[in-house]
């Protein structure tokens, strides 16, 4: 560096950025040529911002630079140089953008990484920390950066990547643009091969929009492949494009390919990916499209043009009908965007609707794989109708727990005087199963929707209703209307009717359940929905169902107390001896003890059962006196 030196200042990188440097730097990843596409992702980054300034009209230093990016090596040297025409960088910006990790959820990138090395060469680009990369191979980085804005000195940056960097400003000509220097390790000298060079930015960089020379040759294919018409492009053309977009290792599980031309012109090239982001829900960045306009980048990442729970898309949208210069601050107000986003969307549901239709195995596919982000799709009401048709629980009606049911499913199956669709919803199919609250629901053969994914409560609670028909939790279900249902099956009923007199010894029976519990239930009421298990407790109305309860709980929520109805079943074993020992002496001391240990029973199985001590402790006491019984002892 033959210029004058401003006073030459040291920084400390950030911790974290430390962190990760050692990281990098003393892990030997498989695949450290990925240093290759970080940097030109930058440099073509940096490209479009420049290309967006100046359509833009806003004033540009050396406005009349051709935007590219030239790679030279020095195998003598051991040097390769990666250099662009793009926006640069003033000294700030250096310090701020590099030395510093500035994105969200950087922290937990950095565990991630330590933890899985394999998967470090996606997570790299995807999680903004993409420049340090270079110290996988570098023993020391230049940087000389000369800003678009015109006032603005080049600036002179070193670092050798063990915890501090130099910047100064230098007092000497530069063009626009970055030159970054890298003085590679002995051990990577590879990256001082042409052919090397080549292949790297064929395989991770082949569809950079700008060219990449070296040695005054190109060597990336620049197409809008979304532009070009369907018929034209190859499997293998989307796959590799798709991958060069998401850093993904495996091909799409679907293409969707449109040219749009009324009302509003666009091409989009969309893709679902074959396997869910596992880092979706902690870095909800990483979603959004990216926007063209006339073939120029406007926005990477755009958010608006599809809603958050149709997130796990990735492509690219292309529109000529938006000007060159519109602000990515204002686009969300802007009609014609609007119209495009609007449109966008129904595209990818209908695409859905399609394969659900078409290729159901197919569409329980990509359920498995994206229904948990898609099912947040509640709230988007402008698309419910569609967003309800793709929904799919299991069922009662399924044969295992992987079987799913639609809505349309559901209602096709219904008895003829149904008119609401009932759910359940559990911790497992097995669980639910198990619930009292569904017998009576068993005993009619009407079909029940198994709920295991606490989001689908909140799912069905939001849509309460699907065409005509009501939504019903079976905790809350109006009874009435099911029971007007016939029966499959005769109730066989092995308990003869109660004497009349036993009716109101079994109503005071009732009372004093109520008088032992006191507050903690609504009330005790003779049930109708159980035929088998002695007790449940059911909310009335529009009360939260037990599980909903639990959420909001767990969520520190005041859910006040949601004092339920304790519902027996008179034809139970237990209930009718009980009403035996009633009758004999209504103060007996297992009238008490049953009653508590009925009321906690129900409460353990909903799980809301806070202490399970005394529970225990009865039921202990119980079998210490049955087995006291049955050794004749007694
Ligand atoms: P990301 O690209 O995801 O922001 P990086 O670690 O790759 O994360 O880069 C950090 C930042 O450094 C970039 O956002 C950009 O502001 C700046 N930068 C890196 N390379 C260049 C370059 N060639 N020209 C201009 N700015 C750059
Ligand atoms: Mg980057």
């Amino acid at each position: 560096m033959s210029t004058t030196q401003t006073d030459k200042k040291t920084f400390e990188f950030k911790a974290e950025v430390k962190q990760l440097l050692n990281i990098l730097v003393h892990s030997l990843y498989t695949s450290r040529e990925i240093f290759l596409r970080e940097l030109i992702s930058n440099a073509s980054d940096a490209l479009d911002k420049i290309r967006f300034k100046s359509t833009k009209g806003d004033e540009v230093a050396d406005n009349d630079l051709p935007l590219e990016i030239k790679i030279n090596f020095d195998e003598k040297k051991n040097t390769l140089t990666i250099s662009d025409t793009g926006i640069g960088m003033t000294q700030d910006e250096v310090i701020e953008n590099i030395g510093t990790i500035a994105k969200s959820g950087s922290a937990e990138f950095i565990k991630t990484l330590i933890e899985s090395k394999e998967q470090a060469n996606n997570i790299i680009g995807k999680f903004g920390v993409g420049f340090y990369s270079v110290f996988m191979v570098a023993e020391e980085v230049e940087i000389k950066s000369k800003s678009y804005n015109k006032d603005a000195k080049p600036i002179y940056w070193k670092s050798d990547g063990a915890g501090s960097y130099t910047v100064q400003e230098l007092d000497a000509d530069m063009k626009r643009g970055t030159e970054i220097k890298i003085k590679l390790r002995e051990d990577a000298k590879e990256f001082t091969e042409k052919y090397r060079l080549e292949s790297i930015i064929k395989r991770h960089s082949n569809f950079i929009y700008f060219p990449i020379y070296i040695d005054k040759e190109k060597v990336n294919t620049i197409t809008a492949i979304w532009r070009e018409p369907k018929s034209s492009v190859k499997k293998e053309q989307y796959d590799e494009f798709y991958k060069f977009l998401t850093y993904d290792t495996e091909p799409p599980m679907d293409i969707i390919h449109k040219s749009v031309d009324a009302p509003i012109q666009f091409n989009a090239l969309l893709f679902i990916p074959s396997k869910h982001d596992e880092f979706f829900w902690m870095h909800r960045d990483n979603y959004g499209l990216d926007l063209y306009v006339k073939r120029v980048l406007i926005q990477h990442k755009n958010k608006d043009l599809l809603p958050e729970y149709l997130g796990f898309v990735k492509g690219v949208v292309d529109s000529e009908d938006l000007p060159l210069n519109i602000s990515r601050e204002t686009l969300q107000e802007d009609i014609v965007f609007s119209k495009i986003s609007n449109s966008v969307t129904t595209q990818v549901l209908n695409y859905l609707a399609d394969k659900a239709k078409n290729n159901p195995d197919e569409y329980a596919k990509f359920w498995k794989e994206h229904g948990r982000v898609f099912k947040l799709g509640y709230s988007d009401f402008s698309n419910q109708d569609k967003y309800m048709e793709l929904l799919r629980f299991n069922s009662s009606k399924n044969d295992n727990k992987d079987e799913l049911t639609s809505f349309a499913d559901y209602t096709s199956r219904m008895k003829n005087e149904q008119k609401v669709i009932y759910y359940a919803f559990g911790s497992s199919r097995e669980a639910i199963e198990l619930d009292p609250h569904l017998e009576i629901f068993k005993s009619k053969g009407i079909e029940v929707l198994y709920l295991f994914d606490p989001v689908d409560e909140f799912v069905i609670n939001s849509l309460r209703k699907y065409k005509d028909f009501e939504i019903e939790s079976v905790e809350n279900a109006d009874l009435k209307k099911v029971e007007k249902l016939e029966n499959i099956e005769e109730k066989k009923n092995e308990f003869n009717k109660l004497e009349k007199d036993d009716e109101k010894h079994f109503s005071s029976l009732l009372s004093k359940m109520k008088s032992i519990l006191g507050e903690r239930v609504a009330d005790v009421k003779e049930s109708k929905r159980l035929s088998g298990s002695a007790s449940c407790l059911v909310s009335e109305g529009d009360g939260l169902t037990s599980s909903m309860q639990k959420i909001l709980k767990m969520a520190n929520q005041n859910v006040g107390s949601q004092n339920k109805i304790l519902e027996i079943n008179r034809d139970n074993k237990l209930i009718r001896n009980l009403l035996e020992v009633f009758k004999k002496d209504s103060n007996d001391p297992l009238i008490e003890n049953a009653t508590e240990q009925l009321f906690e029973s129900a409460l353990l199985l909903e799980g809301n059962l806070e202490d399970p001590h005394k529970l225990v402790k009865r039921i202990n006491e119980l079998l210490e006196k049955s087995s006291d019984w049955y050794l004749g002892k007694r």
